[in-house]
């Protein structure tokens, strides 16, 4: 069948792929344990539920304005203001089906054919896909393990040419964890100060989820505010990540040009869900503080269970809900089938088809030697997870 060449610019993502497999081994009777996805297994707090209901009875089921009803990017810029000391107006808030769709309408706002997008490694997979469908370049800059997988000013001053239309980044990062200080935003954007073509889209969604203290954004910095998109939602701090609420801060003339996209592709967002989102933004935090320090008491126990396994490196990650281990050592052995794990795709298939737990491959993320485990899981099934791992990381041989 010819389909468009659309299609072929870009890829699924690896995270969806290998929850997809999992499920179908589930489906097959397996005891297949899930440490590849990334969203909280904590219930939507019950205020925000209420919200919902209360919405649905007062008859909240018709079309919205396509950038989100106006009292709830008031709301947006209330807790912008209360939580970040950032001052924004409804007309530079529009709200999205997810965060996904707020970055893919940023990137298709901003990014044209040719243009050159710069993304440190690790990143979120999502990113580079959504450059390459809208016909930009992705330019790789690799961060390094001793770095804390953050890019340096001297890295990103390297990167920048006169084609560079885009920096997308995340503080707390999926997949590292990597949470970048005030400090390191600073000589960020002195770099950019130089290189006024060059917006920036700060992907903030793992704000709450930050196990060191406060959240920073380089939207903080008045000189370079003008260029810059945050992109936050409710999946991750609400555990709401099946409501499908996103949204962006932005200068007015991105957020004008986000609803145009959005008006075409899908409207405003769920109706139900944007007014549960006014009670989840205004609303009560303790059960996302709560929420917060089960992941902090997980994230313990996950790095003493990877520092017991031999070989391995991880840091410990200072946000977010994942652990992204360096695996290398084991690239060259053999599995008591006699297949050689090659790369990290061949260890996490392994750990799929034999010891039946999935985690992702960092090749997903742009760093092929590391894999991505998430602790967005209960302490039950981390140490199940990671006695799979362990035993079948044990049994590999010598190539
Ligand atoms: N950004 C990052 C860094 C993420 O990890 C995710 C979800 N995995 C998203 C954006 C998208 O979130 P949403 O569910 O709101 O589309």
């Amino acid at each position: 069948m010819q389909l468009s060449s659309l299609l072929s610019r870009f890829n699924e993502p690896e995270t969806l792929k290998m929850a997809k497999l999992g499920r179908e081994l589930r489906a097959k009777g397996i005891d297949i344990t899930d440490l590849s996805l990334g969203e909280p297994d904590f219930d939507t707090p019950d205020h925000i539920k209420d919200a919902a209901k209360k919405a649905i009875d007062d008859n909240y089921s018709h079309y919205t304005p396509v950038a989100g009803y106006l009292d709830l990017r008031e709301a947006v810029c209330k807790k912008l203001l209360r939580d970040n000391g950032l001052h924004y107006t409804p007309d530079q808030i529009v709200v999205s089906t997810g965060a996904k769709q707020s970055i893919a309408n940023t990137v298709l706002s901003i990014v044209d054919a040719g243009d050159e997008v710069i993304i440190p490694t690790p990143y979120w997979v999502t990113y580079s896909e959504i450059v390459r469908l809208a016909g930009g370049t992705v330019k790789l800059v690799n961060t390094s393990f001793e770095h804390g997988y953050k890019i340096t000013p001297g890295q990103l001053e390297a990167a920048i040419t006169d084609k560079t239309r885009l920096f997308m980044f995340s503080s707390p990062c999926n997949p590292t964890g990597a949470v970048y200080s005030k400090e390191e935003l600073g000589a960020l954007a002195a770099v950019f100060k130089e290189h006024p073509q060059v917006f920036i889209m700060s992907d903030e969604i793992y704000e709450h989820i930050n196990f060191i203290g406060h959240h920073e954004s380089i939207a903080q910095f008045d000189f370079l505010k003008d260029r810059v998109v945050i992109i936050n939602g409710l999946s991750k701090g609400f555990a709401m990540t099946g409501w499908r609420l996103g949204y962006i801060a932005a200068p007015a003339e991105i957020a004008k040009a986000c609803d145009k996209i959005q008006g075409q592709f899908t409207s405003g967002p769920n109706a139900v869900t944007q007014r549960a989102a006014i009670a989840a933004l205004l609303g009560d935090l303790r059960p996302t503080h709560a929420m917060v320090e089960k992941f902090k008491e997980r994230r313990q126990k996950v790095m003493q269970l990877i520092n017991d396994i031999p070989g391995v490196i991880c840091n410990e990650p200072p946000g977010a809900f994942y652990i992204f281990p360096d695996v290398k050592s084991y690239f060259g052995k053999k599995t008591a089938a006699g297949e050689t794990i090659s790369n990290a795709d061949d260890l996490c298939m392994y750990f799929l088809n034999t010891a039946h737990v999935s985690v992702v491959t960092g090749k997903a993320f742009g760093e092929p030697n590391c894999i991505r485990i998430s602790f967005a899981n209960s302490t039950q099934n981390i140490e199940k997870g990671f006695e799979k791992i362990k035993n079948a990381l044990g049994e590999l041989k010598a190539g």
